[in-house]
């Protein structure tokens, strides 16, 4: 109500708050806030001079924001596999697909786990880490969104740190970011910046996204103990539970598992899905597409595979105890359905 009765609607004061509160949560020099996660992307890539007959390496196996981000700066997307149990960019395929075009490799830290940033960063490329989904996770130690040249967040209304919509590019390289500010305003510049356009915040996002900001360390803990409660219950059902690889934490963003029938036909888990949907457990496919079937030319093995099998239960913060346990009997039953087929 203050940023109404202040009278300042857009990229004001609350802002650059939340630009300097998100800095500092992920320990970075500065971040610039935009419109959206997608904007945030393809920002970062223009102000890293990324453009017509680079490369960038990215996983099939996301939703298609990196792809539409890299084909809005004229670059070339090139589709590497996953990690087959982390779902995390394989740094093996991406080794394979660097060239002396690759400008950059874009690191989406997916379902809450961190990806393999350390040996990401040794095929000497920038990295951009996408951080949408994932904005406390450690691993070694090390904290996501920490190891890349530029760190993008999307605070959507869906993500762990939701405004509504917006987005954020943060780095410690002060020019890159002084290019990304110059790129999401269109006017009020002493010289004509090409391909700047509107993808200013409003003061109304940002506060909300200040607000959540304070609660976040508590929808972290709520989301682990979620979790926790869910490993306990499922541990000796037909189903693969989330990877937890040692020296990781995760932020379980989504509570992803595979039942293990499908290995005997690739319709149980569309089967499971349906029967799920029918008793009001609203469980879906994490990815709605994987890019190499949309593109159909890349040999994504391991995102295929995830894409056929995995599936997200319901956890968020919000979920009450109760509902905890009627999600943990609902899955208990229906899963030894599907180990039937
Ligand atoms: C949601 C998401 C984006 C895009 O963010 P928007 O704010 O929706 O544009 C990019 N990358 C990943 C991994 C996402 O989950």
């Amino acid at each position: 109500m203050s940023v109404v009765r202040a009278g300042r609607l857009v990229q004001g004061q609350v802002v650059a708050q939340f630009e300097r509160a998100v800095a500092d949560w992920f320990g970075r020099r500065a971040g610039v806030a935009v419109s959206s996660g997608t904007v945030a992307l393809e920002l970062a890539m223009r102000a890293m001079d990324i453009r017509p007959g680079d490369e960038v390496i990215m996983p099939s196996y996301v939703c298609a924001a990196p792809w539409q981000a890299c084909t809005r700066v004229g670059a070339t997307p090139v589709i590497a596999d996953i990690d087959r149990t982390t779902y995390n960019l394989d740094p093996e395929s991406a080794r394979r697909l660097q060239t002396t075009r690759t400008k950059a490799i874009v690191v989406p830290h997916l379902f809450g786990l961190s990806a393999e940033t350390t040996q990401l960063a040794q095929l000497g490329i920038p990295l951009i880490e996408d951080c949408a989904q994932t904005l406390d996770a450690e691993a070694g130690g090390r904290k996501v969104g920490t190891t890349g040249l530029v760190t993008i967040c999307s605070f959507y209304a869906t993500k762990p740190l939701c405004a509504g919509e917006g987005g954020m590019v943060l780095s410690d390289d002060v020019l890159l970011l002084e290019r990304v500010r110059r790129l999401r305003e269109y006017d009020e510049a002493l010289d004509l910046t090409a391909g700047a356009t509107n993808a200013k915040m409003t003061e109304l996002h940002a506060a909300i996204g200040l607000a959540q900001l304070s609660k976040l360390p508590a929808f972290m803990s709520r989301r682990r103990a979620i979790a926790a409660r869910y490993r306990k219950a499922w541990a000796s059902l037909p189903l693969t539970l989330p990877a937890s690889p040692p020296e990781r934490t995760h932020d379980y963003f989504r509570f992803v598992v595979e039942a293990q029938a499908d290995r005997s036909g690739p319709d149980a888990g569309t089967a499971w899905l349906e029967t799920c949907t029918q008793l009001g457990l609203h469980c879906r496919r994490p990815i709605f597409q994987p890019l190499h079937r949309y593109l159909g030319d890349a040999e994504c093995p391991h995102s295929e595979a995830a894409a056929r099998a995995a599936i997200s239960i319901p956890l968020y913060p919000a979920l009450t105890d109760k509902e905890v346990s009627r999600v943990i009997q609902l899955v208990q039953e229906t899963c030894h359905e599907v180990a039937q087929f």
